[in-house]
C-alpha cells in the first residue's frame, strides 16, 4: 500500500512513524512533513491547504491512500479534492468539518443528536456577550466560533478579560463552566461505524501546575488509570455513535477521525469540543499503544468497511509525551535554534522524538521551527515508568530556551 500523510506536525510524524511499522505499507510519502518525518517518509513541498495541489500528488504517486492530519486542510475540502480524483482518504469532508471548523455548528448538532454538552449561547455582539456572560456567571467560557489551533478559549474570572475576548472575535460562544477532570476520546469512523480508540489525557496549559496561557497541548498520557470503568463505552453510547448519525442524517457524512473532548463534571459527562481529526499531543500516546497495524484501520474508514474490521489491539502498559516547545511559545515562538541530543535521546531504545515545528538546514542540523517543537515520548510498563523514560530523553535534548512541563501524566502516575 502507498500512502501519503498531510500535514508537518509531530502528529503527522507519529502517524507516519506507525505507518512505516506497518508491513502491508511499500511506499510512505509525507507533505509537506518536517525534518522528522523525513526520516522515515518521502517528503514532499505542497501548499497542505490547496486540494488541487494535494490531488495531483497523490494522483502522481499512485496513492493508495491519503491521510489528512490537520484541521485547516480538512476545512478547506482537502479530502473532498483527493476523494474527487478517486484517490480513498482518510478525513472528513470540507461540510463535515464543520463540526471542528464551526463552534456553533458543533453545539447545533449535539443538540439535535441528544448529546450532553454545556449549555451556551452564541454571541456577535458585546451586548450579547455580556448578557450570556451574565447569565452563567464567573468562571466564564468564552470560545471563538472558528479555528485557533486550540488557542481561541479563554476560561476566567475576570469578567473584563471575557468581555475582551468576545469584542477580539467576530462571534462567540459563551458557555457554562464545566467542572471535572478532561478526556480526549478519539474514534475512527466510515460515517456509520464507530470505532474508540484508547483514552488519554493532554495538557493544554503552558506551565506546570495547569498555570499560564491555553496552548496547543504540552504533553499527553495513556491509559487513565482513574477513569471510571465502561467509560469508552457509555462515549460511544451517549455521543460518538449519535453524533455520526446525525451528521449522516443530514446528509453531510462524517468519515476519518472524530475527537471528543470530554468534561467528567458532577453531573456526568460532557463533551466541550469534537474535532475532526487527530489530537495533538494525544495521537503521539494513543498510536504508541496501538498493536494492530495502522494502515488497515485509517484504509477501512476511507473506504467504508469499518465493519469489517478485526477489534483492535493494544499494548497493556502505558505510554507518555512530553511536549518541547520553544523559548517565547505560545505568545511569540522563537526560531532557527539548533537542537542537540536528538540521538541521545533515543540512544537506549526506551523513547522516542516525534519532531514537531522542525527544519533540517543544508548541513543536515535539526532547526527549530515552530512553538511546538519536539513531543518526546515513552512507553512502558506503566505510566511511572512511561513518564521516567520520556523525562530521562528530554534531558538528553538541548534547545536554547526550550521549555516543557515537568508535571505530565505526575498525579495519574502517582495516584
Ligand atoms: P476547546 O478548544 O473547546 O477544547 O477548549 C480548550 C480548553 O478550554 C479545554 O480543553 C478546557 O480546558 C477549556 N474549556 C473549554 N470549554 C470549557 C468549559 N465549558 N468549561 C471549562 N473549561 C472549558
Amino acid at each position: 500500500m502507498k500512502v501519503l500523510v498531510i500535514g508537518g506536525g509531530a502528529r503527522e510524524h507519529a502517524l507516519c512513524r506507525s505507518l512505516s511499522q506497518d508491513p502491508a505499507v511499500t511506499e510512505l510519502h509525507c507533505a509537506p512533513g518536517n525534518a522528522g518525518t523525513a526520516q522515515v517518509a518521502t517528503v514532499h513541498p505542497v501548499d497542505q491547504l490547496d486540494g488541487a495541489q494535494v490531488a495531483a500528488l497523490a494522483v502522481r504517486l499512485g496513492a493508495d491512500l491519503v491521510v489528512v492530519g490537520p484541521e485547516a486542510p480538512l476545512v478547506a475540502g482537502v479530502a473532498d479534492a483527493v476523494r474527487a480524483a478517486g484517490v480513498p482518504v482518510f478525513g472528513p469532508s470540507a461540510a463535515a468539518a464543520e463540526l471542528e471548523g464551526s463552534k456553533a455548528f458543533a453545539k447545533d448538532v449535539m443538540a439535535a443528536a441528544g448529546v450532553p454538552t454545556a449549555r451556551s449561547y452564541v454571541c456577535t455582539t458585546a451586548a450579547e456577550a455580556a448578557e450570556a456572560l451574565d447569565a452563567f456567571g464567573a468562571p466564564y467560557v468564552v470560545k471563538d466560533d472558528g479555528l485557533a489551533a486550540g488557542k481561541g478559549v479563554v476560561v476566567t474570572s475576570d469578567r473584563e478579560a471575557a468581555l475582551a475576548h468576545a469584542a477580539a472575535c467576530e462571534r462567540v460562544v459563551i458557555e457554562e463552566y464545566l467542572d471535572g477532570p478532561e478526556v480526549s476520546l478519539f474514534a475512527i469512523t466510515d460515517g456509520t461505524t464507530v470505532v474508540p480508540l484508547q483514552p488519554a489525557q493532554d495538557f493544554k496549559r503552558a506551565l506546570d501546575g495547569d498555570e499560564g496561557p491555553n496552548t496547543g497541548g504540552m504533553g499527553a498520557y495513556s491509559p487513565l488509570p482513574w477513569a471510571p470503568e465502561g467509560l469508552v463505552e457509555e462515549v460511544l453510547e451517549t455521543v460518538l455513535q449519535p453524533t455520526v448519525d446525525e451528521l449522516r442524517r443530514r446528509g453531510t457524512e462524517f468519515s476519518g477521525l472524530l475527537y471528543a473532548g470530554l468534561a467528567l463534571t458532577s453531573r456526568g459527562t460532557r463533551v466541550i469540543e469534537f474535532n475532526a481529526r487527530f489530537g495533538d499531543p494525544e495521537t503521539q500516546v494513543v498510536l504508541a499503544r496501538l498493536r494492530t497495524p495502522l494502515a488497515g484501520v485509517l484504509l477501512a474508514s476511507a473506504t467504508g468497511t469499518l465493519d469489517q474490521l478485526e477489534p483492535l489491539r493494544w499494548d497493556e502498559g502505558a505510554a507518555v509525551t512530553v511536549v518541547v516547545a520553544s523559548e517565547g511559545y505560545p505568545a511569540d515562538p522563537r526560531t532557527g535554534d539548533p537542537i542537540e541530543g536528538l540521538a541521545e535521546a533515543e540512544a537506549d531504545g526506551t523513547a522516542f522524538v516525534l519532531h514537531a515545528g522542525t527544519k533540517a538546514d543544508e548541513d543536515g542540523r535539526v532547526l527549530s521551527a515552530g512553538g511546538r517543537v519536539l513531543s518526546v515520548t515513552a512507553t512502558g510498563a506503566d505510566l511511572a515508568e512511561a513518564r521516567e523514560r520520556a523525562y530521562a530523553a528530554v534531558d538528553r535534548i538541548s534547545l536554547k530556551g526550550g521549555q516543557h512541563r515537568t508535571d505530565i501524566a505526575l498525579k495519574a502516575a502517582t495516584a
